[in-house]
């Protein structure tokens, strides 16, 4: 769909030029040729840029008429790019790295300022894929930098995208962070696993010191067959994940509980809409606070969304008894309570935040779901 707003303005405006002033070929003073704009959104704004395009003027040289771009401009955007190279690190590394879906980094962009669609987020992890394959393909640069650190240790992790798709498996060097092998399958056999694994073994200048997992038994059975007496370790995300899952299941009962004491925001919105007077404005407030509140979501090991969601709605609970105790807002808690009988048995309790609606998760998983066997 085409984008049905027009841009904003740019914030920043920049001007490059080429750096050569003669031509390469045959040495005549290049001219300049055209000027290109071109708008680029950076997780730092809008910057609009201007460039020179030089050519050759010498009818009898290859280059004649030939347009040559500013070197830099490739360090800013991908040809015919919208979105700098830096949105494209960043939605790569909160979905490889942070393994946040795309509906999320969406929403992160979003909070940036950075305008962009969810459709468009999905086509930036597909460059930063194809860039990723373009870097693993510099074979020389990867084992000169291996050597050098003299052993690597091999971190092996497969990611589905979506239910039913390919799983894209990728081998890493946890020493120096280098992606060794990125490959998709169909089936994650031991077989699969074992060729993946074979394949980076021979390609290394160096030994393998270990192996860190999940502990998938296909993989425990193909480092075992491939890398036999390499210490495999289960990874302690993984791990504390595994554990919690008792909790969370627990924690998850919780919050669907606490979830229905606070039904019935909406109608409490209707009552005020339209007015714009403090008592209304305080009142909205106080619904945003919930529903932030109620969409705010934590994921196991290291962040209970039940105990997350307890402690805001006592905070708004809090926060709202202040509220009616001082006598100002009386009109408010009214508005309040009568309409919150109308659409649901119990009373919302809401009040400001002053923390944004991301929750303090220090990892979270995605809509990536894992292929376990
Ligand atoms: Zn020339």
């Amino acid at each position: 769909m085409a984008r049905q707003r027009p841009r904003p303005p740019a914030t920043t405006h920049r001007h490059l030029e080429p750096l050569y002033e003669r031509c390469w070929v045959c040495g005549r003073g290049l001219w300049n040729f055209d000027t290109h704009s071109r708008t680029v959104a950076t997780l730092d704004g809008l910057v609009h840029y201007t460039l020179t395009i030089r050519a050759c003027p010498n009818p009898t040289c290859e280059r004649f008429r030939r347009g040559y771009h500013p070197e830099a401009e490739g360090v800013v955007a991908l040809p015919h790019s919208e979105f700098g190279l830096d949105v494209i690190a960043f939605v790569g590394t909160q979905r490889y790295q942070e393994h946040r879906s795309v509906p999320e980094i969406h929403r992160l962009l979003s909070a940036r300022g950075v305008g962009i669609a969810a459709r468009t987020v999905t086509e930036l992890l597909h460059r930063y894929e194809e860039l990723v394959t373009v870097c693993l393909t510099d074979r020389a640069r990867l084992q000169e930098q291996l050597t050098g650190q003299g052993a690597v240790v091999l971190a092996i992790d497969g990611m589905q995208p979506d239910a039913g798709q390919e799983v894209l498996w990728v081998i890493r060097d946890l020493l120096a962070g280098s992606v060794l092998l990125a490959r998709s399958l169909l089936s994650s056999t031991q077989e699969d696993l074992a060729a993946l694994l074979r394949e980076v073994k021979e390609g290394l200048p160096v030994p393998i010191r270990g192996v860190v997992s999940d502990g998938q038994l296909a993989i425990r059975a193909a480092v075992k067959a491939v890398l036999p007496g390499v210490p495999h370790q289960l990874c302690q995300f993984h791990y504390l994940k595994e554990a919690a899952m008792p909790i969370y299941e627990a924690d998850r009962h919780a919050k669907k509980e606490l979830k229905k004491q606070v039904r019935g925001v909406r109608p409490i919105e209707r009552a005020v809409e339209g007015r714009e007077d403090p008592v209304a404005q305080a009142t909205r407030a106080y619904c945003q606070a919930v529903r932030s509140a109620l969409t705010d979501d934590g994921r196991p090991p290291l962040c209970a969304a039940g105990l997350q969601l307890q402690e805001r709605l006592t905070a708004i609970q809090a926060s709202l008894r202040g509220v009616a105790k001082k006598g100002d807002c009386r009109a408010s808690f009214r508005v309040w309570k009568s309409s919150s009988t109308e659409g649901s048995r119990a009373r919302p309790r809401c009040g400001p935040r002053s923390r944004p609606p991301t929750g303090g998760c220090m990892r979270r998983r995605g809509s990536s779901t894992r292929r376990r066997p």
